[in-house]
């Protein structure tokens, strides 16, 4: 799990919610924030955030963002690059989070692992589950998941404790893991070219 959440950090993101008038989900437990806003509650624009964290966050349009020199996307969604973030990333309707301090010592295969986790939660809605199998399935499907990433993703994962919308890492390990197996067993094909058209999403949209 996220190690604390300091006072300083939890009262300006408190400030910069209130200001949004949004329900933040994060307690002392939070290892990502998510956005779970309801219907009528889009979240704030990118810009909005990006003035409430400061001058520290910095956005990287859609079709920029490399991670160790892999070209990234997540459809047309724009991140933002905020070393500050109390988690390695997160998610709002529209754009993602990336904290660059945070993954920088991370494996590559982990840190699309993260982001690609963040992306899910375009597709898929608030659900961690579905977003970690969105990541496993695209790590598969786009060719930058093998064997060694999936148990460099559950090192990591394992070490992170639950909280009331996330299973404890090791279930979360052993429910990617299965997938991971079973899309290699199926044979899931690797496409050269990622297209990420945004027509399934079933979660918020912008
Ligand atoms: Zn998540």
């Amino acid at each position: 799990m996220l190690e604390s959440w300091t006072i300083h950090r939890a009262t300006r993101v408190g400030a910069l919610a209130f200001a949004l008038g949004i329900a933040l989900p994060f307690g002392a437990h939070a290892q990502e924030w998510v956005f779970r806003g309801g219907p009528g509650n889009p979240g704030p624009s990118i810009d909005a955030y990006v003035n409430q964290v400061g001058p520290e966050a910095s956005i990287v349009p859609h079709g920029s963002l490399q991670i160790d020199g892999k070209s990234v996307n997540c459809g047309k969604r724009p991140t933002v690059l905020n070393p500050a973030f109390d988690s390695w990333g997160g998610a709002f309707p529209g754009f993602l989070i990336l904290n660059t301090n945070k993954i920088s010592g991370l494996t590559t295969q982990v840190k699309l692992y993260i982001y690609s986790h963040e992306c899910g939660h375009q597709f898929v809605g608030a659900d961690e589950i579905q977003a970690d199998l969105f990541a496993i399935r695209r790590g598969v499907r786009w060719g930058w998941l093998d064997a060694q990433g999936m148990e460099d993703i559950c090192v990591f994962i394992s070490k992170l404790k639950g909280d009331s919308v996330h299973p404890p890492g090791p279930k979360r390990c052993e429910t990617m893991r299965k997938y991971y197996q079973k899309l290699i067993e199926n044979g899931t094909q690797t496409t050269s070219s990622p297209v990420d058209s945004g027509a399934h999403t079933l979660g918020p949209t912008r």
